[in-house]
């Protein structure tokens, strides 16, 4: 019987990505092998305990809820999360995973919609990024970039282009919560004409910003 470590089991809004606003159970697997400058979820690196695949969805059952995402940490991290995309995804459900991008997601279920969070510079992870991950993007899949400052704009701009991601998916640019002002990335996103979709943490405006488990 697979086993995972799991952080927490919660039903909320999605706060991100285009499925943002819809209701959503979220299951955070426990660690990450990236430490992003600005990372707000630090407390799934360690904490967590062990939960069968038949557990967990027992646990995702417990919610009146069809979509469920998968996130961490870092979910691609524990060998066991292919087993649970494949309970989730047999069970009927709509699945997303949240993963950085560091490591490779053309192993994961194709019924599983992949948001990438590709790192910029100011994260002080942009070395860890898996460029070959490009090539496993579909249509259903999201390409995230977290920015803190015009640098990273400047940067995720050039990596767009560069890997054409905006021809194969979604494009996703999204602020570092209290580090730049929404407006700022706004008027940079319309002066570069950039093929991208504005992006704010909806659940940080919902609820306090630092609330876990929302
Ligand atoms: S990948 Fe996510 S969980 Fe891991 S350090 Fe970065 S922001 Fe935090």
């Amino acid at each position: 019987m697979t086993e995972l470590v799991v952080n927490e089991i919660f039903h909320s809004i999605q706060g991100e990505s285009s499925h943002t606003g819809r209701p959503c159970v979220f299951v955070r697997l426990t660690y990450c092998n990236l430490r992003c400058a600005w990372c707000d979820t630090a407390y799934a690196f360690e904490e967590g305990r062990r939960m069968s695949v038949a557990g967990i969805l027992s646990a995702v059952r417990s919610f009146p809820c069809g979509l469920v995402e998968v996130t961490g940490g870092e979910p691609l991290m524990q060998d066991g999360v292919n087993d649970l995309f494949e309970a989730l995804c047999d069970g009927g459900y709509e699945v997303l995973v949240e993963t950085s991008g560091s490591l490779d997601i053309g192993g994961i279920d194709r019924r599983v919609k992949r948001i990438v969070d590709f790192k910029c510079p100011g994260s002080g992870m942009v070395k860890k990024n898996l460029w070959s991950n490009v090539g496993a993007l579909t249509q259903q899949d999201e390409v995230k970039f977290v920015i803190l400052d015009k640098g990273d704009f400047d940067w995720a701009v050039e990596r767009v282009r560069e890997h054409g991601i905006d021809k194969r998916c979604t494009v996703l640019m999204s602020v570092v919560f209290g580090q730049l002002e929404p407006i700022e990335l706004a008027r940079w996103m319309l002066e570069e004409g950039i093929n991208a979709r504005f992006q704010l943490q909806a659940h940080k405006y919902i609820w306090e910003p630092a609330a876990r488990g929302v």
